[in-house]
């Protein structure tokens, strides 16, 4: 089995955890906050903890090790795309509310580089924005109508004519582009990994190898025996989340899968264009994603593996054959010229799904108990902005931040079985339906609005 790309030279370079160095040989019995899951969110959550409250006792509780989870093997954009479009976050909290939120996703983008920077994180941030290419009328007209609406929002869409789009990326069949400038490429095993250094050094304990079995008001219970008590008990378990007693309905785990390519040469670059590093993507429905890597590769993810039966993950589940044929296939067709260059690297994860595509974060100071998560594909931002919210939270501090329409927000649960498998499913199916009518007709797929109605956007 392949290990992801971006855990090559890390500390946990297999994916094995018994590989892991350093694990504990006890946990503490007693915290200030204790935090479970060692991906972005709890390692933001402990580094902006620590940094208001130094003298706070923190611990991170890691089933794994650091970066196990989404955290070490995504796509790489930092961006401020958010699952719920700002007219349906509008509807729901006004649209002042709507309109900070799609700021403050904005200003994510840049405090992520910023906070990484000033950490001494060498993860390969770089703001070079994101190209979504129109590659059919179907793609055009939906692009098109992209801008104008983004433009009501202020979020920065801009339409790029054929000529443009390919300076900028030169694949096949463009027809014009959109381009977002809050954007930006990193590494993420370095980044989840360089975080988990900071807090270490700000005096968090983040433990690795410990899982979790129970989440309650003032305690964690740990695998094989062993209560840890905290005043405020933070859960930061994304995917994971719906293997946890109580919670196993809060969000659906959907594999997001991802293939890599050796490092290109300069000349192959040369005719690839993303000099910019922007990332990049299309107007299809089954989302499709990629970078240019620190070490010149092209590292290219979708979705399209099935959701699972009763929300299972297993470690079987991040190798798929057939999906990764379609994403070495989906690549080549968009660009040709990559020739019969290999691809060496495949792999793939959970990410995490509330039954109305809302991610949240919230925090009850009656109980102690917060949690943040069900970001879909775009946590890798706002995950560092709920750790900033988490870090307001529990330290009582009402900040504008605390204000934002994702704080406190509760989705409802997912259906039971076997309805959670069939409208799962059935949501991805239609997404590639809906994309085979288009590459058919070439007019965009009625299919479309049934989509966009079921995935809250
Ligand atoms: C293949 C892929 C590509 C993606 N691409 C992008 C992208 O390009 N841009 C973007 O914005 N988003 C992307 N995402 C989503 C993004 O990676 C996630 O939203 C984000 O990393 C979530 O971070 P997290 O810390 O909340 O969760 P995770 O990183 O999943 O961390 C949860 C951690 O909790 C641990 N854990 C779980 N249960 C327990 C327990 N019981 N006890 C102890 N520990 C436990 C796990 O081992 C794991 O390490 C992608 C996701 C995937 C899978």
């Amino acid at each position: 089995m392949s290990s992801p790309l971006w855990w090559e030279g890390s500390d946990a370079g297999a994916s094995e955890p018994s590989t892991v160095p350093g694990r504990p040989a006890s946990v503490p019995r007693q915290a200030d906050v204790v935090i479970v899951g060692g991906g972005f969110t709890g390692l933001w959550t402990a580094h902006y903890l620590l940094q208001a409250e130094p003298s706070l006792d923190v611990v991170v509780l890691e089933a794994e090790h650091v970066g196990f989870g989404a955290s070490g093997r995504n796509g790489g954009w930092v961006s401020a795309l958010w699952p719920v479009g700002p007219d349906t976050l509008a509807r729901r909290h006004g649209r002042a509310a709507a309109g900070a939120m799609v700021r403050a996703l904005q200003d994510t983008v840049v405090t992520v580089g910023r906070a990484a920077e000033s950490a001494g994180i060498d993860c390969g941030f770089h703001r070079g924005g994101m190209v979504a290419l129109a590659r059919s009328a179907a793609h055009e007209a939906r692009a098109r109508a992209e801008v104008a609406h983004a433009q009501t929002w202020g979020l920065g869409t801009q339409w790029l004519s054929d000529a443009e789009a390919r300076e900028r990326l030169a694949a096949s069949a463009v027809h014009g582009a959109t381009f977002n400038p809050h954007c930006a490429r990193v590494h993420p095993r370095r980044l989840v990994d360089g975080l988990a250094t900071t807090v270490r050094g700000q005096g968090a304990q983040a433990l690795e190898g410990v899982r979790v079995d129970a989440i309650e008001p003032g305690l964690v219970r740990v695998a094989g025996g062993g209560v840890l008590r905290a005043r405020h008990v933070l859960r930061a378990t994304e995917a994971w989340t719906s293997q946890l007693p109580g919670l196993r309905r809060v969000v659906a785990p959907v594999y997001s899968l991802m293939v890599a390519t050796e490092p290109l040469t300069d000349q192959q670059w040369s005719e690839v264009g993303l000099s910019d590093r922007e990332v990049f993507t299309d107007h299809r429905h089954v989302v499709i994603y990629g970078q240019r890597t620190v070490d010149g590769r092209l590292a290219f993810g979708g979705r399209g593996a099935p959701y699972h039966f009763g929300s299972r993950i297993r470690r079987e589940f991040d190798q798929d054959a057939a999906v990764f044929a379609d994403l070495r296939a989906t690549l080549r067709d968009l660009l040709p010229q990559l020739g019969d260059v290999r691809f060496t690297h495949a792999w793939g994860g959970p990410l995490g799904i509330a039954r109305d595509w809302h991610p949240s974060v919230g925090h009850d100071p009656a109980t102690g108990l917060g949690w943040a998560g069900g970001y879909v594909g775009d946590g890798v931002a706002a995950t560092n902005l709920a750790g900033r919210t988490l870090a307001d939270l529990v330290t009582g501090r009402h900040t504008a931040i605390t204000q934002l329409p994702w704080v406190g927000h509760r989705s409802r649960r997912w259906e039971p079985e076997p309805a959670r498998w069939l409208g799962v499913n059935a949501g991805l199916r239609l997404a590639q339906a809906a994309d085979r009518e288009e590459a058919r007709t070439g007019r965009p797929a009625q299919l479309g609005r049934v989509l966009a109605a079921l995935t809250g956007h």
